[in-house]
């Protein structure tokens, strides 16, 4: 996830793209960069930290002028945040230069192909390499700009959303996009490029959206060109007038960030598996696990320390980690542990769950096993942050940016992430049988899909939202690898609605919370297929006969939980252990209604901090 921008027409290109950049930011910032044609050179400017950081060391170091030009804010996935691995990025002539959204899957083995031929790669980016591809066969075969781009593009698997020029020809900007988004503005002799159409609002209304496999170039004075990257062939332009203002377009059309990034999570779950499964060859990769390998399979226990949101995606790990991998498992909240005098050996391996990777807490969760010995292994999001350099190995999410405050693709991504580690365990330590880690693999490979259809349900969670949203206080339950999510459930209606709600295991029920229910008190119940469904429904039944208003998760096609609840909704069917990445959607979702229906400040509520840097 990061911020594109380009132009190229009669205008100066600078302001444009520093002020595009700037409305990029949302998408995630660590380190910005910029490269003009000023009608004799090309100058790079790149500066670790936000935009304006940025535009303070242009004014020292280039001129600002020149009427072609491309930017990028970057958001790490290859290399830590600094002034080296932040676009634009060279080639190896100094003559193409490039800005990518996106990640190049195999940029390892391109790298090792393209250092046999002679070249040098100053930057630990896998965009470094694309850059030097197409300049390695834009020369070996003599090719023009587009079609070198075209021929690379077919060579790599990943994602990009990418701007490229040459400085020998500068007068043209070769782009092209595969699940990283890209718009063209379409002006009068002139074109703007960027990852949404906030850079050009004020220009332009006419935008065409590039679609996957798509690549076009864009030339002063003459129309666009698109075409399709792989078969070559020419496709109609569709130029469509936008409507947006700035901030709805800053928000890809959504209310609020929340919900964008709720439907960001077919995408973001996507983009946490891609290059890691590989279903067809029946291989987990995951180098951080990879290399430490011994550690964990000759480990103890895994001890989990985590705080909130991640704190539960730590408890739905618990479950698949001892299920499948048959490793023991603590899941601990960081603020306790830290405190507690732990005992924690040479043989324990802690797992540091955090999406910003800056939580005070877990910081000195880690500080703890690392001083007793323990392997400390980091799963966080932002690449580059204090845990992940504070951690003995570790992986990173690739959920993107997450803005609003109440975490949602970052949980989603943890237990994606966590599943995998699991699942990659389990088959080292013989632990499951071929054909059932082939299952799991591929129904992990289908959950983007069935979250995509889990989503479908917005409006009838919205008539439910409606329904309860002035209720005083609501329970979630759920067992098994659902009990999590229950918490998780009852976090989000707290954190964004202020209702108070409780998050309990549903067999737990019995033994206190059962006295508060009574035709006031909404119970959400997770009773999905293969998790004890019959003791759920047994649950379902207990509350009924306490006039309890039951709002059902079931799998799809259930018609007993129908029969029984006042409302359900419906996920599709997967693997329990899969699950909570799906029945948590539902319950994303009804907390966000609930909340724009009170008015309240989805985005920032009241009191919370994104990341919590503090203890
Ligand atoms: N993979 C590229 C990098 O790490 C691009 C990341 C982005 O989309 O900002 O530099």
């Amino acid at each position: 996830m990061c911020g594109i921008v380009g132009y190229i027409g009669h205008r100066e290109a600078f302001p444009i793209i520093i002020e595009g950049l700037k409305r990029l930011e949302y998408r995630g910032y660590d380190s910005a960069g910029i490269a003009l044609y000023d009608g004799k050179d090309l100058k790079v400017c790149k500066a670790k930290g936000k935009v304006a950081d940025l535009e303070a060391r242009v004014d020292s170091e280039i001129t600002k002028n020149g009427t072609i030009g491309i930017g990028h804010t970057r958001w790490a996935t290859h290399g830590v945040p600094n002034d080296v691995n932040a676009h634009p990025h060279s080639s190896n002539s100094g003559d193409l230069v490039i800005i990518h959204n996106g990640i190049i899957e195999n940029y390892v083995s391109l790298k090792k192909e393209l250092s046999k031929r002679g070249y040098i790669f100053k930057s630990d980016t896998d965009t470094e390499v694309l850059i030097n591809l197409i300049e390695d066969i834009k020369l070996k075969e003599n090719l023009k700009l587009g079609k070198a781009v075209q021929v690379a593009l077919n060579q790599v698997v990943g994602a990009y959303a990418i701007a490229v020029f040459d400085k020998k020809k500068p007068d043209e900007i070769v782009i092209a996009k595969l699940g990283s988004p890209l718009a063209v503005g379409v002006g009068d002799n002139e074109f703007f490029i960027a990852s949404d159409a906030s850079p050009f609002i004020e220009y332009t209304k006419n935008a065409i959206y590039l679609e996957d496999e798509e690549m076009a170039i864009v030339r002063i004075n003459k129309p666009i060109k698109i075409r399709k990257i792989k078969d070559d062939s020419l496709v109609d332009p569709y130029i469509q007038e936008l409507q947006m203002n700035l901030e709805q377009i800053e928000k890809g059309g959504y209310d609020h960030f929340m919900l964008k990034e709720i439907y960001e999570q077919p995408d973001a779950i996507r983009d946490t598996y891609r290059g890691r499964l590989l279903v067809k060859e029946g291989i987990i990769r995951m180098a951080g696990i990879d290399d430490n390998i011994e550690k964990f399979i000759n480990a103890d226990r895994i001890i989990i320390v985590a705080c909130g949101t991640s704190w539960h995606a730590g408890l739905v790990a618990e479950y698949i980690f001892e299920d499948i991998a048959r490793i023991p498992v603590e899941v601990e909240y960081a603020s306790e542990f830290r405190y507690r005098n732990p005992v924690i050996t040479k043989k324990d391996v802690v797992i540091a769950i955090s999406q910003s990777g800056e939580t005070a807490d877990t910081l000195a969760a880690i500080k703890l096993a690392k001083a007793n010995g323990a392997f400390v292994f980091g799963v966080c999001n932002v690449v580059g942050s204090t845990i992940a350099r504070e951690t003995h190995a570790g992986a990173y999410t690739h959920a993107g940016p997450e803005i609003g405050v109440a975490s949602t693709k970052a949980f989603t991504t943890q237990i994606t992430l966590l599943t995998l580690i699991a699942l990659k365990l389990a088959k080292v330590k013989g632990e499951i049988s071929n054909s059932d880690y082939r299952y799991h693999l591929q129904e992990l490979e289908l959950i983007p899909e069935k979250v995509a259809k889990a989503l479908k349900s917005e409006d009838h969670i919205k008539m439910i939202a409606e329904k309860y949203k002035n209720a005083k206080n609501f329970l979630y339950l759920g067992r098994g690898y659902n009990f999590p999510v229950a918490l998780e459930g009852a976090l989000k209606l707290k954190e964004i609605s202020y209702i108070h709600a409780e998050g309990y295991p549903a067999a737990e029920m019995k033994h206190g919370p059962i006295a508060l229910i009574d035709e006031n008190m909404p119970v959400v119940v997770i009773a999905t297929k293969k998790g004890h469904y019959e003791k759920v429904v047994s649950n379902i039944e207990e509350i009924k006969a306490r006039q309890g208003k039951i709002i059902g998760i079931v799998t799809e096609g259930d018609e007993n939980v129908k029969s029984l609840a006042d409302y359900v909704i419906e996920v599709p069917e997967s693997l329990e252990s899969l699950s909570p990445l799906l029945t948590t959607i539902p319950l994303q979702l009804l907390s966000y209604h609930i909340a724009v229906m009170l008015n309240r400040n989805v985005d920032q509520p009241r009191n919370l901090a994104k990341s919590v840097t503090v203890e």
